[in-house]
């Protein structure tokens, strides 16, 4: 294979920036130029959630870093299409020929929609501009609503808590379950109300209200009001831009077993949708982690080829709320009571294992010190 001379890295967030740093420290020596829509240096969106949110944590730090001093950083700068056979990519300021092609356009927060307001205003949290907005909605409200009990979800619902706000969360299933499963899902909630937060399942939930939600009505005709209504309902990628480029898109980049979508052309991070061992759907793993492991066999594959290793993800998460740091490695969602490692989960602090101690294929440490090396090792272990 020939190794690129000119490589395009479409975003400006941890997997654009972890593939740029790779390339680097493989001692790629080509032009590197990297594209980033948002005007300001890659930064971090993990303490948008906690920290930032609560007001510990000065926004600026949340920035990584800048990339390499050699790597043309193109801040505001969108991509708008792709043409792989002359392999250039359109650009809000042209366009831009490349050998080698990064797709790390990440993902964007889904809407839910206000039905009759199609302009209204709805608040999400993905970039730093949405946490700052957020946090100066929240110094004026005194309830929030957020509406879905995912990571993020429930980490606003813990800040929100702890800024002495009257919170509810809504989803249509029992917060965190699906990805924490039953067992650790019921403990967490349980946690949540306990410090006060409301949990409120039901079977459909309709936004209300215009410039800016500030209700929503459940299927069974129940509604809640508060100062400020969040929806946090997972994240869609963003792929627009790859319309009639003949990449397979589904939900996601469909990529191979190291990150490639076509020759000469890698997709890594939230964007990108692969199979992966147990798991033969296309599927996009949306973490920190995930789209660092993948940047890294990405940058691999543009410069080895078929000798690049294998892309095996850990499937290594972590959240922080309502006092519990639940760090996970595996399966998602693990069904079934776990096999206690060390501590004891009653007292939330516990080391555990599904579905038995000998082969686990999930690990989960709760308030418990193991490095995350080793709750990976765990489940590789298998
Ligand atoms: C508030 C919050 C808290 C989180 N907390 C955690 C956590 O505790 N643990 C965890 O594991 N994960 C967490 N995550 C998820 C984690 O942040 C994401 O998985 C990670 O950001 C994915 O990185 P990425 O580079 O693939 O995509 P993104 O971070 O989405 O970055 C994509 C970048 O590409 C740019 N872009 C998009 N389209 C274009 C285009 N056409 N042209 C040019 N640039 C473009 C975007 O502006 C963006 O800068 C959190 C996410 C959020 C929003």
């Amino acid at each position: 294979m020939t190794v690129p001379r000119h490589v395009v890295v479409v975003g400006g967030s941890i997997a654009a920036l972890t593939v740029v740093n790779t390339l680097r420290g493989e001692g790629f020596e080509g032009r590197v130029t990297m594209l980033g829509e948002e005007p300001v240096p890659p930064y971090t969106r993990v303490p948008l959630s906690k920290g930032v949110l609560a007001g510990r944590q000065p926004p600026e730090d949340t920035e990584l870093g800048a990339p390499p001093a050699d790597v043309e950083l193109c801040l505001g700068v969108r991509a708008t299409g792709l043409d792989p056979r002359s392999r250039t990519v359109r650009t809000t300021r042209g366009d831009m020929p490349y050998d080698g092609l990064v797709i790390a356009s990440g993902a964007r927060a889904r809407r839910l929609g206000v039905p009759g307001h199609p302009m209204s205003r709805e608040v999400v949290l993905r970039s730093r501009t949405d946490g700052l907005h957020l946090r100066d909605r929240l110094s004026h409200a005194s309830s929030v609503l957020v509406v879905g009990g995912g990571f993020l979800g429930m980490e606003i619902a813990s800040t929100c808590r702890g800024l002495g706000k009257r919170v509810t969360v809504v989803d249509i299933a029992p917060p965190l379950d699906a990805l924490t499963g039953p067992y650790v899902g019921a403990l967490v909630r349980q946690a949540a109300e306990r410090a006060g937060c409301r949990i409120v399942v039901a079977e459909g939930v309709t936004l209300v209200g215009a410039p800016a939600p500030c209700a929503l009505v459940t299927a069974d005709g129940r509604r809640f009001e508060a100062d400020v209504v969040v929806t946090a309902a997972g994240d869609v990628p963003n792929v627009e831009w790859l319309a009639g480029s003949g990449l397979r898109v589904g939900r996601g980049v469909h990529v191979d077993a190291r990150c490639r979508a076509a020759p000469g052309i890698v997709a890594v991070g939230d964007v990108a949708a692969s199979s992966h061992p147990g798991s033969p759907a296309m599927t996009r793993i949306p973490t920190w982690t995930n789209a660092v492991e993948q940047a890294r066999i990405a940058a691999l594959a543009l410069l080895h080829g078929d000798d690049a290793p294998m892309y095996r993800p850990s499937r290594y998460g972590w959240t922080e709320q309502f006092g519990w740091d639940l760090k996970m490695a595996g399966d998602p969602a693990p069904a079934g009571v776990p096999t206690v490692l060390d501590g004891d989960p009653m007292t939330g602090r516990a080391l555990l294992a599904w579905p038995d101690a000998r082969a686990p294929r999930t690990v989960m440490a709760i308030n418990h010190p193991t490095p995350p090396a080793r709750l990976k090792r765990l489940v590789r272990a298998v």
